[in-house]
């Protein structure tokens, strides 16, 4: 018998091409009259739609988003809307903008909805994560969940090949890890295993063709259900290595998760069954790691932490701060098992 608590989302999600036109009634369905626009300096331009969308209701842009959500950047925005008395934030962008409204959202209180332009899938999440000089942390805060996420998958079609091969596999990263999560539930396993298998089909056809639709709604789609999974399951042992990682080194976060699952994947196996019988599944491959090793490499993503530029002299340190907190694994962790599959990572070494 299956014993398990399942909670369920309260983020309203409207998905389809053309969707962003519907911006304006959402909006204003939250009664949000005076909408600050959030950004990358790369977006101002996907921005600039919105604010022409909103008209009247749109109060300002600020277009300063940057990765890892610095908290100096988040003191500037949250000056700026108060300047312009927004009552609302939209974010525009992938997880690094969205994490700016997150972090405006928990100071100021206020609503957030957001347009998500990548698979990184963190408009689905209540975790805010921010970075204060070179310390990032992480926690899961309700204010920090959105209102209502719209999936626009034309607003998809921009994002480069090379990009979104690594952020589709940051996605599958978030659903490997909801198969064998400690308080994995019915829902959360279908829905990864959903996830796994929409961006195992779409991604190889993006990296080829990054403008067709009909891949790109696949997988996003595959990133909605994977982002619902790391908002609603606890994440293990792959989050904490790319945690670890891109806040000590400064490693770029999608790539990173893209080189490391596969090694965690592999460590985690004997631990794992079933999450790992639903991975081969979704892979059409005869071994969980090796399988999604080589899914990366017919891709051309990076399959070495070397390349993502970490010092070979930081796997020591990086294997204690992986170990050092306490956190729920499927298999012990311990510091000789992470230097070993962390030096066959950082090498681009198969996964063992
Ligand atoms: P990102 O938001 O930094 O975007 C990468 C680059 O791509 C940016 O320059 C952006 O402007 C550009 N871009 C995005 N969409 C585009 C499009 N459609 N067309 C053209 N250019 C586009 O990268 P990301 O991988 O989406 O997010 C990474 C950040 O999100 C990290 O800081 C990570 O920690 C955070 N994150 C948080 C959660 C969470 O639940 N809190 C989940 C996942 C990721």
């Amino acid at each position: 018998m299956k014993t398990f608590v399942h909670r369920g989302q309260i983020t309203k999600v409207v998905f389809g091409s053309g969707t962003r036109s519907r911006i304006p009634e959402e909006a204003d369905a939250l009664g949000c009259r005076r909408v600050l626009i959030l950004c990358t300096p790369g977006q101002v331009d996907q921005a600039a739609e919105m604010r022409d969308l909103l008209g009247a209701a749109a109060v300002g842009t600020f277009a300063e988003a940057a990765p890892h959500t610095p908290v100096e950047v988040t003191h500037q925005a949250v000056t700026y809307a108060r300047s312009v008395e927004a009552d609302s934030v939209l974010a525009i962008g992938g997880g690094s903008t969205i994490g700016l409204g997150k972090a405006i959202a928990v100071r100021t209180g206020l609503p957030q909805l957001a347009l998500p332009t990548t698979y990184a899938g963190s408009e689905m999440t209540p975790i805010l994560g921010e970075t204060e000089g070179r310390r990032k942390t992480t926690r899961r805060l309700p204010e920090a969940l959105l209102r209502t996420v719209v999936y626009d998958v034309d607003l998809t079609l921009t994002l480069p090949a090379a990009i979104s091969v690594v952020s589709g596999i940051n996605a599958m990263a978030h659903a490997v890890e909801a198969l064998y999560a400690q308080d994995r539930d019915p829902v959360a396993f279908l829905m990864a295993g959903e996830a796994l298998d929409s961006l195992t089909r779409s991604l190889p056809v993006i990296a080829r063709r990054p403008d067709d639709g009909e891949a790109r709604a696949d997988a996003l789609y595959g990133a909605w259900l994977a982002g619902t999974c790391l908002g609603t399951v606890g994440m293990a042992l792959h989050h904490k290595v790319c945690h670890v990682l891109g806040g000590t080194f400064g490693l770029p976060h999608a790539e990173t998760h893209t080189v490391v699952l596969p090694h965690v994947v592999a460590y985690n196996g004997p631990a794992a069954p079933e999450a790992m019988a639903r991975i081969t599944q979704a892979l059409s491959a005869d071994d969980a790691a090796s399988g999604l090793f080589d899914f990366a490499g017919r891709l051309g993503a990076p399959r070495a932490l070397r390349d993502l530029g970490m010092p070979e002299s930081g796997i020591e340190q990086a294997a204690e701060l992986i170990v050092r907190d306490g956190y729920w694994n499927p298999r012990p962790v311990d510091r000789t098992a992470v230097r070993t599959f962390l030096t066959r990572a950082w090498a681009g070494e198969t996964p063992r």
